[in-house]
């Protein structure tokens, strides 16, 4: 806004600006004590196989996200509070709690189900990751198998060789990498075919128009059928209607993540799937807050 503003020759004072750089540099400060606090947590939420999901669904797997609960403000979003965490190096403590505690948490349920952990561009690229990774597996136990990395596309263009040496050694340790967001940004197909992910994140924007445009019905189908032919599996975020699932599984879509099947929520609500207690299948569109 500001900018749009000083287009031309003057630029405008705006208080409202030093409001906002107050505010950042409050929650920047209130951010390095929240993981000491433990005001941050991680909420799960289900992936399932497309075709079973039809009839009722088959948990594969969970995907960890980042909640913080502010203690004066309330939730706040991850898509706010990464973002500043990678400026002020927060990430790399954030980084590791989130990975640590997820790892943790997956080691700890009686089904063996899939964990996947998203990981910043900074954590990626300027961190240890490789060897965070791997400490953490050791110490938590976990099957390297078990855990998948998300990191989404847009990471690897900064340094292409750097990208491709760390996912190697990633994959060295027997863990999976998929690639998140696709179709989101600087898309490149010839990125699937550079990089050995194992797994295709199809970004929720195309999934949202599927019903509306049949552009995204053909992306869609393309994409699934260009990663199959890689040997990559693809996953659907964002599903929300039976119809987009319907979709999808007729697509040959492998598998669905989205408030259809279930809604990020803490572990708790997912006792049941994980194998706390008795039953492992849910029923589609299940409200779980
Ligand atoms: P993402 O990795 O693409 O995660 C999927 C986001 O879509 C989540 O938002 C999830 O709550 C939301 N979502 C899932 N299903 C549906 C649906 O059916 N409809 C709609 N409208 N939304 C759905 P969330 O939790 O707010 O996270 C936003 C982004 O923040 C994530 O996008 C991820 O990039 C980042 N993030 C979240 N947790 C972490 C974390 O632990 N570490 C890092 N580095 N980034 C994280
Ligand atoms: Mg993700
Ligand atoms: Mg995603
Ligand atoms: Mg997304």
């Amino acid at each position: 806004r500001a900018k749009a503003k000083s287009r031309g020759s003057i630029s405008i004072y705006e208080p409202e600006m030093d409001q906002q750089i107050r505010d950042r540099r409050v929650l920047h400060q209130d951010l390095s004590v929240a993981i000491r606090n433990g005001e941050l947590s991680l909420h799960y939420q289900p992936q399932a196989m497309a075709h079973q999901t039809v009839a009722g669904s088959k948990v594969i797997g969970f995907e960890a996200l980042a909640r913080w609960m502010h203690p004066v403000r309330g939730f706040v979003s991850p898509g706010d509070f990464i973002p500043l965490a990678e400026e002020s190096g927060l990430i790399v403590e954030m980084g590791e709690w989130i990975l640590r505690e997820a790892c943790r948490e997956a080691a700890s349920w009686p089904m063996p189900l899939q964990i996947a952990v998203n990981l910043s561009p900074a954590q990626f690229m300027h961190g240890d990751v490789v060897g965070l990774v791997h400490s953490i597996l050791l110490e938590t136990g976990l099957a390297p198998g078990r855990l998948e990395l998300e990191i989404t596309e847009g990471v690897l263009i900064e340094d292409f060789d750097r990208g491709l040496a760390l996912l190697r050694r990633l994959k060295a340790l027997g863990v999976r990498v998929s690639m998140d967001d696709f179709g989101s940004g600087y898309s490149s197909l010839s990125y699937l075919q550079a990089f050995p992910f194992d797994k295709i994140k199809i970004d929720r924007d195309f999934v949202i128009n599927l019903g509306r445009n049949p552009q995204s019905a053909s992306i869609v189908r393309a994409v699934i059928s260009l990663g199959h032919g890689l040997e990559m599996s693809i996953v659907a975020e964002g599903v929300e209607t039976q119809e987009q699932l319907a979709f999808l599984a007729d697509s040959g879509c492998d598998a669905v993540q989205g408030y259809f099947l279930g809604r990020p929520a803490p572990i708790g609500q997912y006792a049941a799937l994980v194998g706390r207690n008795p039953g492992d299948t849910m029923e589609p569109a299940r409200k779980t807050g």
